[in-house]
Order: structure tokens, then sequence, then C-alpha cells
């Protein structure tokens, strides 16, 4: 059977999110055997996600954990709560059985996907890394390869990471995930192989405009209500 692709991602509540939700789930309903666990920042599930993922036709799980108030201030990590939510409940689900073949990546509901990236992380054995346009202040990033081995990387912000690349830039194994059940994304002291040797750009780091909301009116409010 092909390995199924868990693509987990964190979305919170603003004007473009059901944009955002429906470009992404329409990339998704042309992968195979791919398993979508959406994770709200949020106190409880929201009717628009739900009634969205109901109507999406997508195998999914439907998850929300609020980033805690402290932590949402410009300069810190986004999602952290909730990748880590969506770890958790695919190390649940796995928990009495071997591990199925199959692959974890983090699918950022802004960013933009190519259908080829899919067929590439699939067979993930491990990890897998790729380059990610127009991310870091350049037009891309990249691990660098010599020998099928990842000996650095490209990249024009803060190059001295020890893993300087996008969220969007890499595939685990759900055999690594399950056999390293303490790896999470850590809050606490943190800032902001396949591979055709790294050299095609196959997602992108893209960003949406915050959406000109200028002229919504303050009364006179539409007869009818709209969900957008
Ligand atoms: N996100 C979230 N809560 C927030 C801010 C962002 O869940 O308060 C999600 C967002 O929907 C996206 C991911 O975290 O899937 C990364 O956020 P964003 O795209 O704003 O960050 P950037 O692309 O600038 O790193
Ligand atoms: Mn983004």
């Amino acid at each position: 059977p092909l390995p199924t692709i868990y693509a987990i991602t964190p979305t919170y509540s603003r004007p473009v999110q059901k944009a955002e939700l429906t470009r992404l789930a329409n990339t998704f309903r042309q992968v195979a055997q791919l398993h979508w666990i959406l994770v709200e920042d949020a106190a409880a599930r929201s009717e628009l996600v739900s009634r969205f993922l109901a109507r999406a036709g997508l195998p999914c799980t439907h998850l929300h954990v609020p980033t805690p108030r402290r932590y949402k201030r410009p300069g810190l990590p986004r999602a952290t709560e909730q990748r880590n939510a969506g770890l958790a409940w695919l190390r649940q689900r796995h928990r009495h059985q071997r591990a199925q073949p199959g692959v974890l990546f983090f699918a950022d509901d802004d960013n933009t996907y190519s259908l080829e990236l899919f067929q590439e992380m699939r067979t993930t054995r491990k990890v897998s890394v790729w380059p990610v346009g127009l991310v870091g202040g350049r037009r891309y990033e990249r691990p660098l390869v010599e020998n099928g081995k990842v000996v650095g990387w490209y990249t024009g912000w803060r190059a001295d990471r020890p893993f300087a690349i996008d969220m969007a830039g890499f595939a685990v194994s759900l055999q690594v995930i399950l056999s390293n059940p303490k790896a999470v994304f850590k809050r606490h002291g943190s800032q902001p192989g396949m591979q055709d040797n790294c050299t095609k750009v196959l997602v992108w780091h893209t960003r949406t405009e915050k959406v000109n909301l200028a002229n919504e009116p303050k009364y006179h409010l539409d007869t009818v209500k709209i969900e957008v």
C-alpha cells in the first residue's frame, strides 16, 4: 500500500482563513492517501472550520488548542502548541500497532504546494529535506547536498541555525516520530532524504496580504449573515 502522508496544519481565525483552507484543501484533494490533521489555535473547534471540513471530502482529524495569551506576541514562535497537538494525536493513534508506512509534514495554511512535492516526500525513510521558495528574505532556501548527504544550508537568515530550514522544508517518517516519543517543539529557549540534489522548488512560503476591510459597515449591517 502507499505510505500515508499526514499533514499537520495549524490554523487560526482571521478574514482570509476560509480562503486559505479552501486553497489547501483543493491541493490535498488531489493527493492519494493523505490524512489532514487540522489544528485550530482556539479554545474550541469553530463552526466555520467544522463546516468546512465536513464538506472538504478529505480524510481529516479536527483538533484545537489555544496558544496561551503570553505567547501571542511578535517575535515569538507561532503555532507551537498546535503542531505538538498534531504530533500527540499521531502518536496516540498508533500507540498499539507497529508503525504503518507513513510520513508526516507540517503544512502551514498559507503556503503553496506543488503536487510533485507529495510524490517526493511519500517514500521518506527517515527524514527528507528540500528547497523552499520565497523565504528567509531570498528567492529560496535549500539544503546543500554533497554525495547524497546534507552538508549545510543555503540561507540568508540566521545561517547559524543547526537546521537552517523552514517549517515547509522537511518531512519525517512515521517510524521516526513513533520511536522518538519525546520529540516535540519546545517553547522554552527557542526563538524565532530523496532530494534530487535539492535543485527544485516544490513549495513556496507564500503569505497572503492582510485584507483591507476599511469599508466594512459599523451600522446598516447587511440583512443576511454570510460566512466568508
Ligand atoms: N498560526 C496559528 N496561530 C497564530 C499565528 C499563526 O495557528 O497565532 C498558524 C498559521 O495559520 C500558519 C502557521 O501558524 O498555518 C504559521 O503562521 P504564519 O503563516 O502567520 O507565519 P509565517 O509564515 O510568517 O512564518
Ligand atoms: Mn505563513
